[in-house]
Parts: structure tokens; sequence; C-alpha cells
């Protein structure tokens, strides 16, 4: 027995919390991940085993990532397969489980990431797999591709997910306590538990089954991320049929995940006892949206350790030691002299212009203001608000700001795609006034040098889109400071003037229809003119202090160290 194997022995002797997810980030080189909801996993899990909390996670191995991205001269976008070797990372375990997919049964097989802790806390990562001999070859390719096919292959991954993964759990010989859904994709494992929960009454003489729903809900929790109905999955009841079989009579599926279609999102509103929104916001808008469910919420975080640059581990050690483990030390970031704030900043701030150098051949300056803007190019984000106003951008900014964007766009996502390219058309057309670069295949490694390393971040979505947002909170670790749009955790964590600012009006209401662009555009240029340029290059020491509370306002909450807690008391233990 391998050292692997023993661990897991020594695991299954206490009963877990295993949370379920399409996509983790656990670092760059595992590809796994395609954005905010992957990160927020992987931070998670590292913040399940600092805290040394009995879990387990399960996951997808996508074989061929979500993608990586290059980008050419116009900024189309070209994706490439991510190719990499689990085997470098993880081991192989041995059990199968069965699924049955088109009536074919499909075998998985599971790899093992042990994410450990200094803390000593250990939590083992299952990443699910169909690419073995014996699987028919459409079926190998289940596990491949991250976001990738049409809704049947869609469909086919959260089987293997939500059904495959409860099966392992049981095969691996684990006690299952509470079942985390980390947004619907894993919903499936509801039925599978509502199967085991099913018994026949017996005093009915034409054989009936009790459905026993109260069961399966205690034993689940269930995060949804998606604050607009149309990114919900939603499969049509003949593909189900001819996908899943009949797992479940359809009359009682219908009635738990949707008449029309099966909503997964529903599905595991309908089987979770304790339901959470990512954000204050959030949960209202959820509560909005599905009347009738207690929505709760609690607020993401970050993983400290793994969102906080060199320079800044090291001021923290310094002046704050313990600090990963225990993030509310942030509170005293005042014991931090400003001058070194400011340095371990510059550090950063040069080791992301190297960065840039080094990737585009554009030199930027240490000096110059710097804006930054990551995250999935989507239309709903907005990359070319700042862009509203050509003139007006360049009467602020010409010779005082230069901004660095990156971001994928799904490849399916063609206003994403076209986003990108009107940002590097921007760039060309403001170049010898604003300098601007687009960086490639923004993955996690970019997002720590550019949360850490620009002077302000700027984030601006339509209302209420942004369920939550975690750049934001990586920048504040970082003592970045945040320039929002008020969506998401934002509202919760600006102090205007104080801890960053804000853009466009303060959330009273947050329909899609509350959104102008114009509005927004307006108040950003009037922000950035009358407050952050003249702040930056005229208040320094009001620069830094800002930057003090980003720390010890918006770095001491905005931390999974502390979600975790939450999840803890609020959902997992009840
Ligand atoms: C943190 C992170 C995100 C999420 O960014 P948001 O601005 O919160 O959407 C996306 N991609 C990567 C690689 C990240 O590290």
């Amino acid at each position: 027995m391998n050292a692997e194997q023993k661990l897991l022995n020594e695991l299954t002797k206490e009963p877990m919390i295993a949370y379920f997810t399409m996509e983790i980030g656990i670092n760059s080189s595992i590809p796994t991940y395609s954005g905010g909801l992957g990160v927020l996993a992987g931070d998670t899990i590292k913040s399940g085993a600092d805290l040394a909390l009995p879990m387990v996670a399960v996951t997808l191995l996508t074989r061929k990532g979500y993608f990586r991205q290059e980008l050419d001269e116009k900024g189309r976008q070209v994706e490439h397969p991510y190719e990499w070797d689990p085997a470098v990372f993880m081991t192989r375990l041995n059990p199968r489980v069965i699924v049955e997919i088109e009536g074919r049964p499909v075998q998985v097989q599971a790899w093992c990431y042990m994410v450990q802790s200094l803390t000593g806390g250990k939590v083992p990562v299952f990443f699910l797999d169909t690419k073995l001999e014996g699987n028919h070859p459409e079926d190998q390719e289940i596990t491949a591709q991250l976001y990738g096919g049409d809704e049947v292959y869609r469909f086919k991954q959260e089987i293997v997910l939500g059904l495959g993964g409860a099966r392992m759990l049981k095969a691996l010989g684990f006690e299952i306590k509470k079942y985390h859904l980390n947004e619907g994709h894993a919903s499936l494992l509801t039925l599978e538990l509502l199967n085991k929960f099913k018994r026949p009454i017996e005093d009915v003489w034409d054989e009936k089954l009790v459905w026993d729903v109260n069961s399966v809900k205690d034993l689940c929790v269930f995060t949804t991320h998606t604050p607009v109905q149309a990114g919900h999955d939603r499969f049509p009841y003949d593909l189900v049929q001819r996908v899943l079989g009949d797992l479940i009579p359809l009359d009682i599926l219908k009635g738990l995940a949707g008449q029309e279609a099966l909503n997964m999102t529903v599905l595991a509103l309908n089987l979770t006892e304790f339901v959470n929104g990512v954000a204050k916001k959030h949960g209202e808008v959820s509560r909005n949206m599905f009347p009738g469910y207690k929505i709760n919420a609690i607020t993401n975080g970050v993983h400290s350790y793994t969102w906080t640059c060199d320079s800044f581990r090291r001021l923290y050690d310094k002046y704050l030691p313990g600090w990963a483990n225990e993030p509310e030390l942030f509170v005293r970031v005042g014991r931090i002299p400003d001058i070194e704030i400011w340095e371990a900043h510059q550090e950063a701030k040069r080791t992301l212009l190297d960065y840039v150098l080094q990737q585009t051949g554009v030199e930027m300056d240490l000096n110059i203001l710097t804006l930054g803007f990551a995250r999935r190019a989507t239309a709903y984000k907005r990359a070319d608000l700042l862009f509203s106003d050509l003139e007006r951008l360049i009467k602020i900014g010409a010779g005082k700001i230069q901004i660095i964007y990156a971001g994928k766009a799904h490849p399916q996502d063609t206003p994403g795609k076209a986003l990108i390219e009107k940002i590097f058309s921007y760039k060309k057309q403001l170049a010898d006034r604003i300098n601007i670069v687009f960086l490639s295949n923004y993955d996690m490694d970019i997002a720590l040098k550019m949360v850490s390393g620009v002077d302000v971040w700027l984030n601006t979505p339509q209302r209420p889109r942004e369920a939550s947002g975690t750049s934001g909170m990586k920048a504040a670790h970082n003592g970045v400071i945040n320039f929002s749009v008020l969506d998401g955790w934002w509202i919760e964590g600006y102090i205007e003037g104080d801890t960053g600012w804000s853009i466009g009006p303060s959330p009273v209401e947050t329909r899609l229809e509350d959104n102008s662009d114009t509005r927004d555009a307006d108040d950003l240029y009037e922000k950035l003119e009358r407050e952050i340029v003249p702040t930056y290059y005229e208040a320094r020491s009001i620069w830094v202090y800002m930057m003090g509370n980003t720390i010890g306002q918006n770095a001491y909450y905005f931390n999974t160290h502390r979600m975790m807690r939450r999840y803890v008391t609020e959902a997992y233990i009840r």
C-alpha cells in the first residue's frame, strides 16, 4: 500500500464533508478551472485544509483543461487544448465505479491530489476520469474538456460528477455527513441519495414507494452563484431520458426539477436544506429569482496565503506573524510603517512590469498610475466601459495612467471575443497617449502578478450580475485599491475614499434594466479625474493610508478562512 492509500484509509475513519465542484483551481499547472468559480473552489479546499476540517472534494479531471489562449495582433483569440499529465501532480486510485450513460456502462476512476497544509490538515481532491480502456471512445472524452461541447456533453459530465462522484466516495470507503454542491452542476447527486432513501410502503398492495426527500435535504448544502435565470443549467427531458435513462421515475423528477425542463438549480433547491448565495446582495437577488425558498448569504473570500505576493508575505511575516492561518490579524495593519507598505507594493509592481515587458515588449513606467482589469471576457463584465469616451479618457489620463488587461473568452462566447478585439483596437488608437497592454492566457499566476502589481483594480460589471467577484479581494490582500461598480462583495467592502472608490449609483434596486453605461462611465471618469489621479500623484500619504485600509478592512474579512468558519457553523454542523 502506498503512502497516499494509507492516508486515505486514515481519512475514511471520520465522517466527511464532501465538496462537489465542476471546476477547481489549485494552481496554474493544473488547468481544471476557467475562472472565479474554480478558483473559489480551490481556495475553499485550501482553507479547509488549513483549518483541518474533515473534508474531501470531488471534481472532473479535464485532461485538455479549459484551453490555452493565444491572441493574434488584432486580439483574435485562438484556443489550444492545454495538454497536461495528471501523473505529475496526483496519484491514480484503484477503484472503478460505473455510471450508465446512453444505456452504456461508463467506468469512472479517480485521481487523488492531496492538499496538505502546514497546520497538518489534509483534504484529498478526487479528479474523476473516464479515459479508461474498456470505455467507448466517445465516453473516454467525457472528462476531456471543461465547459466544452454541447448540452449533451455537459449533461454527461454532470452525470459523471454527481452520480459518479457519489459512487466513488462510497467505493473509497468514505462516510459522508454533508454534501456541499458548489453551483448546480453536481445536483444529480441528490437523485443518487434519493434512490438510497426510497422505501416501499409495505401495506399498499400495488407496491408504492416513499421518496424521502427530507432525509436527502438534511444531507445537502447548496451554494448558488448565478444571479440571472439564463445562467442556470437546464436540460430538456427527452435528452435527460435518452442519456440518463430512468434513474428516477419521470413524474417524480419533474416534481423536483421543474415541469418543462430539468433545471439543475431547482433540483438542488428542492433537495437541500441549507442554500446560500455568495454575497449579501446576491442572496437577495436569488430570493427574488426563486421565491418560496429560504436562501441565505455567505459572502465569498479568497485564500489569503495563495493570493498574497512575495513582498507582502514578507511584510506580514515581519509585523503580523501567523497571519496566513489567522487573517483577522490584518486588523493590526497599522503596525506596518507606511514606507514599507509602499516599498512592498513597488516591488510587486516591478515584478508585473518586468513580466509585461517580457511578454509584450512594451515598457511600462513604475511611476505611472497603473490600472488593472482581468477576468473572464464576457459582455456583462463591460471590459470596454473605460473607453466609452476616448477624448475624455485622453484628457484625464494621457501621460498619467497606463492600463493592463487580461482575460479569456469562452470559445463559444462571440461577444466576449469581440470585446477582446475591441480592447486591442483601443490600445492601438491610444498608443501614443495611454499605454495599454493585454496579457494573453490569463491564469492564476498572471492573476497574482496583476492583483498585486497594479495600483488600482478596476471592475465594471452590470449590476446585479457579479454575484460576488473575488479578484478585488485578492487585490486587497496586496494593498491594491479597488475601484468598482457597487455589486457583489464590493457593496460590503467599500467605504468611499477609505477602502477604495465606487462607480455608479448605490444598489438599492438591482434590476438588470437599472444599468446605464453612460451614467456609470460618467461616474468612472469623474472619480478618476477628481479623486484617483490627484490622490496618487499629489497625496501619496492618503494613498498609502487607503492601501492599509484595504488590508485591514477588506483582506481582514474577505478571506476563505472566515468564509469556511461560517459554512461550518451555519451549514455543515447544524
Ligand atoms: C480570481 C480569478 C478570477 C475571478 O475574477 P473576478 O474578477 O472575480 O471575476 C478569474 N480568473 C482567474 C484566473 C482568477 O484567478
